[in-house]
């Protein structure tokens, strides 16, 4: 019943958009997709856009640390995300890639290719039109969200937690032997972060009107709670 009661003041109330940004390991996609849930919004992780043409570009033989032919590339696969938050979908050319996205080859070679700004002006012209297209409004994750591909989000929300905190959930979720490499997880986290904060163009960064949530000592629930408030907070006022 609960749920059915937030669906329908979702639907009555004007179309709201919400920029999730942070570092990996922050508990972003966990959070964004139980907000959009919550208040009856769509959803789109724009990290798994850019696994998704980064698995491309291997699956092709592009080399991912050559720029040109990454740029060169950048327009030919055709990336479709399903944005409900109860079920996201994404494939490639009509391929299923939610699975092939997850690889440890793709974790370790999205950030050079994320870095080619052919590749950003690419996804970012995707984003706005799939958020422009929710008839109730969204909620979308990324690094760039509200610096750059949405500038005018009615929310802006910058989760940080511990280099700790964030291997350990990264941890726990690749699972396996994975689950017990807490040094090689935080290693591998701070080096795409590292990438992902210096590159030149649209590099992860809060945006100056960002509310920053640090998640280290907070539960999932908590934070949900938290970003749920400050969207009700800013429909009202
Ligand atoms: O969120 P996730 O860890 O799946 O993102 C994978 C990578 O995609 C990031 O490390 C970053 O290189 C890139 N990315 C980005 N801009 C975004 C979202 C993700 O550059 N808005």
């Amino acid at each position: 019943m609960n749920n059915v009661g937030h669906a329908e003041t979702a639907r009555s109330a004007p179309a709201v958009v919400v920029g999730i940004d942070g570092p990996s390991g922050t508990g972003k996609s966990s959070t964004s997709k139980a907000v959009a849930a919550k208040l009856g919004l769509r959803y789109l992780d724009t990290g798994a856009q850019y696994r998704a043409i980064t698995w491309w570009m291997l699956t092709n033989g592009i080399d991912v640390n050559d720029a040109v032919a990454v740029a060169e590339a950048a327009g030919k696969p055709e990336v479709v995300s399903g944005t409900d938050p109860s079920a996201p979908t994404i494939t490639v050319d009509g391929a299923d890639a939610a699975g092939p996205i997850r690889t440890q080859e793709v974790t370790a070679a999205v950030s050079a290719v994320s870095a080619v700004p052919e590749v950003r002006t690419r996804l970012t012209e995707l984003q706005r039109a799939i958020a422009a297209e929710a008839p109730d409004g969204i909620v979308v994750e990324g690094r760039d969200i509200g610096t750059t591909v949405l500038p005018d989000a009615d929310l802006k929300i910058f989760l940080t937690a511990s280099p700790e905190a964030r291997a350990a959930r990264r941890s726990g979720e690749l699972g396996g032997k994975d689950a017990t490499d807490l040094a090689g997880t935080q290693a591998a986290l701070i080096k795409r972060d590292a990438a992902d904060s210096g590159r030149k163009t649209s590099p992860l960064a809060k945006a100056g009107d960002a509310v920053e949530v640090d998640t280290t000592e907070l539960t999932l629930d908590q934070v949900v709670e938290c970003v749920v408030t400050l969207v009700e907070e800013k429909r009202s006022a």
